[in-house]
């Protein structure tokens, strides 16, 4: 088997048991039984009151007994609630995310906005809160900071499903680099131009974002934070903007540790020359150094989209 990036667990919030929890609580008000039903939720908000608003919040949302209005009604003070809750804790990213798509299922797309901000805030690095922000922004109309933040959306994770499928269905004026509303578009809203509807051309938000910095940076993110044993608030937090950019001093041997790392998982794949004359001092000379280094041509631990794009890359730059 091949190395392949690593994935961290979803952290566990005690979902599992909350779900069990709060349907023996519905159970206990079936049979008339409140007080019961009353102490399971107390159970549940002991183990994780989030994890609990959250799949209350779901249950209600899903209730479609009543009129239209009924329902309206409900689900607005669903998010009204939800929203209190991810303001309390903002931390906890699911909050945020559960609260921007029932925000957008309710047609409110400023306030999927605020709630991304508020969640990105936390965890910059949150591809889901970046794609519905994308989404929200499409929405309305901003079509270039849309366009800026799907280009976002691609050096945090080529590969995603959300951000590939925004990317088809959006591509970005060859006049502007806005994003045009749909893969058909007549016209760009921001100048005009001439749209793939009328035969122009356009460009591919990917093809101008996928240097090999972006393509490696997921993965040497993960081996460098675990090489330094780095908590995951602060990786999260790691963008290829701060790794490279501010001046992380780092002990020599911190950086020969990184060093050992990187070249344990990339093996083979650095060009020698370039490996060898790598910086150890500054950890983020050394991670540019490094990365640069990296031959995608003898690199066979990527899977091959990603591979073949950061060839394309480094043979234009070569
Ligand atoms: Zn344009």
């Amino acid at each position: 088997m091949k190395p392949r990036a690593r994935k961290k667990p979803v952290s566990d919030h005690h979902e599992d048991t909350i779900v069990e929890m709060v349907d023996q609580s519905g159970q206990a008000v079936m049979v008339g039984d409140s007080l019961k039903a009353e102490e399971w939720l107390t159970r549940a908000r002991q183990l994780d009151p989030v994890t609990c608003e959250i799949e209350l919040a779901r249950r209600a949302w899903a209730n479609q007994s009543g009129n239209a209005e009924d329902i309206k009604r409900r689900r607005e003070s669903v998010v009204a609630r939800l929203g209190g809750v991810a303001v309390a804790q903002p931390d906890r990213i699911d909050t945020w995310k559960i609260l921007a798509d029932y925000l957008r299922q309710l047609g409110n797309h400023d306030g999927v906005l605020r709630a991304t901000a508020s969640g990105l805030k936390r965890e910059p690095m949150s591809i889901e809160l970046w794609v519905r922000r994308t989404r929200a922004q499409i929405e309305l109309g901003q079509l270039d900071s849309a366009s800026r933040s799907l280009r976002h959306c691609t050096k945090l994770a080529p590969t995603h499903d959300a951000v590939e499928a925004l990317i088809r269905v959006h591509p970005m004026c060859g006049n502007c680099g806005a994003l045009f509303d749909t893969a058909g578009a007549e016209f760009c809203k921001m100048c005009n131009s001439d749209g793939p509807g009328r035969g122009a051309a356009v460009r591919s938000v990917r093809a101008r974002h996928s240097s090999k910095f972006d393509v490696y940076f997921p993965r040497v993110r993960d081996v460098i934070a675990d090489a330094l044993n780095m908590p995951d608030r602060i990786k999260k937090q790691l963008t290829l903007d701060t790794l490279l950019k501010r001046h992380l001093k780092r002990s020599n041997q911190q950086c020969s540790t990184v060093l050992r790392a990187m070249t344990k998982e990339f093996g083979a794949a650095f060009d020698e020359p370039l490996f060898n004359s790598a910086v150890v001092g500054f950890l983020d000379l050394l991670i540019a150094d490094l990365i640069r280094a990296i031959n995608p041509k003898t690199d066979s631990t990527i899977d091959t989209t990603i591979r073949r794009r950061a060839l394309a890359d480094h043979i234009t730059r070569s």
